[in-house]
């Protein structure tokens, strides 16, 4: 058992909180508790970082616990040839603390991977967070005991930690989904998936790779990969929509000019739909109110100005299907002229969903790479892999041999991660089998029965659909919020309730289903892995709308939120025996 003295903290568990107690009902118990941290915070990704540094700049203890061996989460993890963001980098970073922006300069539009992990690592020395964390550490459990009050996080090592607060902050794409194909573990050579790439890169140079998987991280793999290798075979299940990055160095008066103007930059972006400032290109007009030629014109400005924020060209693109089809139009029109193979082209441009129906892809010379003579595509919807063998893929009856093969087959986002764990609330119910039918967290954050639990960006939350960092920010500011309530009235727990969970569920699906997104197969509604419930999971409605959501019920008094204290749950227990 790791144990701390919990020290000065505000939120400390003092004796009265020991509570002998016994294990029956389901509900986990143990002797005389007292809590070890005021809170544990799983995940040292940016959302981690964040945490841990309010946590102390609170006065409270806390305990950061990472499975990797270092910070950075997303950007630890993918090390991959082309890694970026698709956020430009000047937003794609904190606004909490003035000196972490002023400090720090980004030297590309796009950063690369590298580049972010650094920024990570500059945040935690900078911050001095490093010594909070026990890296090379899995959370395996989180279970609350209702006696105690605490939750007691089980973690790999056969050790425990209890706190009074555990915060999830394990990333909406951190655990990978990988593809079940027949003969996959009869292969000899090697097998990568970009989100658990080698950080001593693997040598590409001169062999034969085939990458499985067309979205964001296979598109940026693919130019990237296709100059090392000798020939690169590229499986497409959907083609998607790639926008060009047109990435470039950032220039020194542009960050000055941005580094100026932060403060009044990070309050606008919580005021846009999407977490950044929005550019020129952007209307808040349906495409019907231009004629065709002032339609062609803005998306050709768009497509220049560059990024996904392309999609946003006309105001209904994500709503309208015949708006849609304009900018989808466009974008064939780009992938054909782009590409010399006519074949190729036609099977490059997507017909099975809309644009935005499935996460828009950022690039650098994607379509390009399909004019080298060592990449060709491979229509696996066509012709479907049927196997894989010692040392090649089976394509209908094409064997190709391979030397590599890079499943860049994505993630089962938002809720992976979470029910990877095993999560337990009150009366030992799991939070994986509350969530079997489809999960939700109310304001994506916390969930009835889990008291003092929290999913930074969970489900029910814009989290994927904005700019990260400020879904982020946003969500750590709402956890510390509830705590300074929680103090404020006395209390020692909160939850929200089963109504509010529920019409906040109502909210995020109808805001859903009155857009284009639910009509793709997409990793949003969790139709990447197989058996997971169908079901939109990210809120749509934009981060100023969700502010504004937040803001309104917390001014109702903690609309949806009920504080207590834990004896009441002993009460409560008594009763139902
Ligand atoms: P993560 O960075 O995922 O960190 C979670 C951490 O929790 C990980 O380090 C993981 O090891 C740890 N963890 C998980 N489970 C456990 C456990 N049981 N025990 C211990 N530790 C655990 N978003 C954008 O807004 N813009 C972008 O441009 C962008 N680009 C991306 C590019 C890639 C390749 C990927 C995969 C995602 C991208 N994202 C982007 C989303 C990205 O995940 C977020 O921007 C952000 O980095 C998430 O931070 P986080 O701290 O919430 O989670
Ligand atoms: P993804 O978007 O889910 O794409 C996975 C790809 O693998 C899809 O083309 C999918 O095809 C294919 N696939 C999945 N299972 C398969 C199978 N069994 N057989 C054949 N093909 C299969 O995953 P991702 O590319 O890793 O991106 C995930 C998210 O991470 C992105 O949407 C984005 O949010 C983030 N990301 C961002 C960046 C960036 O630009 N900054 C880079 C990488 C990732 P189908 O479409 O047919 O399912």
């Amino acid at each position: 058992m790791v144990r701390r003295d919990a020290g000065q903290s505000a939120f400390a568990a003092g004796p009265g909180i020991h509570r002998g107690c016994r294990e029956d009902g389901g509900i986990v118990t143990s002797a005389y508790e007292t809590a070890d941290f005021d809170a544990v915070v799983v995940g040292a990704g940016f959302a981690g970082l964040h945490l841990l540094h309010s946590f102390r700049e609170r006065g409270m203890t806390v305990q950061g616990v990472e499975a990797g061996d270092g910070v950075g989460g997303t950007w630890y993890w993918n090390r991959y040839p082309g890694a970026r963001c698709d956020v430009e980098s000047v937003d794609y970073s904190f606004g909490f603390h003035p000196d972490l922006q002023q400090e720090w300069s980004w030297t590309e539009r796009y950063a690369t991977g590298p580049e972010i992990h650094r920024y990570a690592e500059f945040v935690a020395n900078r911050l001095n967070l490093r010594d909070l964390i026990r890296f090379r550490t899995r959370v395996e459990s989180a279970v609350f005991n209702e006696v105690s009050g605490l939750w007691v996080v089980g973690l790999d090592d056969g050790t425990e930690v209890r706190a009074r607060f555990c915060v999830m902050a394990t990333g909406c794409l951190s655990t990978t989904n990988l593809p079940d194909i027949e003969g996959i573990g009869d292969f000899t050579g090697d097998i990568y998936h970009p989100g658990r790439w080698p950080h001593e890169s693997p040598m590409l140079q001169g062999k034969r790779v085939a990458v499985i998987g067309t979205g964001s991280s296979g598109i940026q793999l693919v130019p990237a990969v296709a100059r090392e290798v000798a020939q690169l075979y590229v499986l497409q299940r959907s083609p998607n929509y790639v926008m060009p990055a047109q990435n470039g160095p950032l220039h020194p008066e542009q960050l000055a000019e941005v580094k100026r103007t932060y403060p009044e930059r990070r309050r606008m972006s919580r005021r846009t739909r999407r977490g950044f400032p929005l550019p020129t290109t952007v209307t808040n007009q349906p495409a019907s109110s231009f004629s065709a030629a002032e339609q062609h014109e803005r998306l050709e400005a768009a497509w220049a100005h560059g990024g996904a924020i392309f999609t946003s060209t006309f105001d209904d693109i994500t709503t309208n299907p015949d708006s849609n089809q304009v900018a989808a139009d466009f974008i064939a029109g780009k992938i054909r002229g782009i590409v010399k193979d006519p074949a190729v082209a036609t099977k490059l441009i997507p017909t099975d969903h809309p644009l935005g129906g499935k996460r828009p892809c950022v690039d650098t010379g994607y379509y390009e790479a399909f004019n080298r003579p060592n990449v060709e595509l491979v229509d696996i919807r066509e012709t479907p892999v049927q196997r894989i063998t010692s040392n090649a893929i089976q394509v209908g009856e094409r064997l190709i041999d391979v030397d590599v093969i890079i499943l860049a087959t994505g993630y089962d986002a938002i809720t992976g991660t979470l029910n990877a764990i095993d999560i337990r609330g009150r009366r030992g119910v799991k939070l994986r089998d509350e969530w079997c039918d489809g999960a939700m967290a109310y304001l994506g954050l916390m969930a009835p029965k889990f008291p003092n639990l929290f999913t930074i960006t969970g489900p029910g939350s814009p989290s994927v659909l904005c700019n990260m960092f400020v879904s982020i920010e946003q969500h750590v500011e709402l956890v510390f919020t509830l705590l300074a309530e929680l103090r404020q009235r006395g209390a020692e727990v909160v939850e929200p309730t089963q109504e509010a969970l529920e019409s906040w569920g109502e909210r995020v699906a109808d805001i859903a289903d009155s857009t284009l997104l639910v009509t793709a197969n997409s990793w949003y509604l969790g139709a990447n892995v197989p058996g997971k419930v169908r079901q939109f999971m990210p809120y749509a409605g934009g981060m100023a709308s969700f502010v504004d959501d937040c803001e309104a019920l917390l001014s109702m008094d903690f609309e949806g939120f009920t504080f207590g204290d834990v004896a009441s749950y002993s009460e409560q227990e008594a009763a139902a025996r």
